[in-house]
């Protein structure tokens, strides 16, 4: 199948038109024309090689809704015209301990991603959601719940779960004490997500001026990271930190305000970490972990969760061709909090 999109050639140009194909339906395969398509941060990472792995030409998004067009002759969930969604993953080898758990994302031989992967059957590249028709298999294709705004939902395929499973995994619920680092795409849904749980959250930033977002959100308090004096005061007050910081940091601000057995999860940079020390580890029996998306049922139990609290993403709707621009106030944390691109301003490249 023809289809068009935009693409990053390598890592140093803008992305631009792309003309390529989809593949022919096979049997469990879902096809779909994308609507929106969610603008991750990881989307930048991955277009301009931050994590050293990228291939080119690589058409970027995973945070995606669509309405199905077409279905192969075994597929059984889904039927022309629904309303569906695709997260980061495609596809994994389904039959490993952890694909069987429903924890794909964890498969053992590595889960297939939606972009800058590689199909498992024909080894091409894999295609994101930064255009206009995708073809997945139909355990891949997730439902979505018929109250949630399409035009808004998409930030849940990504930014949503990634911040959903942490929460679910320490079984975050009412009388749990949230913190989490970073105000924006990933952290906008954590807040919303625990608080949703029946979480007390407090958000920790280094932007004074989002505390009165932060709190519309559901936090109860925002803690300016940069404020020694209130972070000192925080100590030992959280069970859980979930980390969205997308660079290299410091922990060792954070590390103190877990309270003993308390988890610090970072689901945010990848990569090196500051030196830390042992110490608040081990005196308070504390852990730093990390997490990676999460998986098919858990993505759609937070679809449904979120249909049936009306928790949806809060976004900026942007056109195609204004990609490169929101690129770069992503890059200085100017999105309050998630670009979605309306598919419906794609034109053929
Ligand atoms: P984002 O919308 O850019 O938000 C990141 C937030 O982190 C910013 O709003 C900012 O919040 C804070 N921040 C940014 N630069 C910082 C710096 N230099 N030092 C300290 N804080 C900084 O990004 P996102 O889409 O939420 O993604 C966050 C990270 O998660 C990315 O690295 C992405 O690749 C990763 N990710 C991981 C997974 C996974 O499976 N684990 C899935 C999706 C994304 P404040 O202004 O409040 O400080
Ligand atoms: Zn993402």
């Amino acid at each position: 199948m023809k289809t068009y999109g935009y693409a990053a050639q390598s890592a140093q140009t803008p992305l631009a038109p792309f003309a390529f194909e989809r593949r022919a339906l096979r049997d469990n395969d879902v096809a779909m024309e994308v609507l929106y398509c969610g603008v991750c941060h990881s989307d930048l990472h991955q277009a301009r090689n931050d994590w050293g792995f990228s291939r080119y030409p690589m058409v970027p998004g995973h945070e995606i809704i669509g309405r199905v067009t077409a279905i192969g002759s075994k597929v059984s969930r889904y039927k022309v015209g629904d309303a569906v969604a695709v997260g980061c993953m495609v596809d994994s080898c389904q039959h490993c301990d952890q694909c069987r758990k429903g924890e794909e994302q964890l498969c053992r031989e590595g889960n297939t991603q939606t972009y800058n992967g590689v199909d498992r059957i024909t080894r091409e590249a894999t295609q994101g959601g930064y255009s206009k028709h995708l073809v997945v298999r139909e355990e891949f294709v997730l439902r979505v719940p018929d109250n949630l705004d399409p035009s808004r939902a998409a930030p849940l395929l990504c930014a949503g779960i990634t911040t959903y499973s942490p929460l679910r995994t320490w079984n975050v619920g009412p009388g749990s004490r949230v913190g989490v680092i970073g105000l924006g795409g990933l952290g906008h849904m954590a807040v919303k997500l625990a608080v949703g749980l029946g979480a007390t959250v407090t958000v920790l930033s280094r932007s004074p001026d989002k505390r009165a977002d932060a709190l519309a959100l559901g936090a109860d308090a925002l803690l300016v990271s940069s404020d020694a004096q209130a972070m000192k005061a925080a100590a030992s007050s959280f069970d859980l930190i979930v980390d969205t910081v997308p660079v290299k940091h410091d922990l060792k601000p954070y590390l103190p305000l877990l309270d003993i057995d308390g988890t610090l999860v970072i689901v945010g940079q990848v990569g090196p970490l500051e030196d830390i020390t042992s110490v608040p580890l081990l005196l308070g029996r504390r852990r730093v972990a990390g997490s990676p998306i999460g998986g098919i049922a858990e993505t759609q139990e937070l679809l449904d969760f979120c249909g049936k609290k009306n928790i949806l993403p809060e976004c900026e709707t942007i056109r195609m061709d204004e990609i490169n621009h929101a690129f770069e106030r992503m890059e200085r944390s100017d999105v309050r909090y998630r670009f979605v691109i309306d598919m419906a301003t794609l034109q053929p490249a």
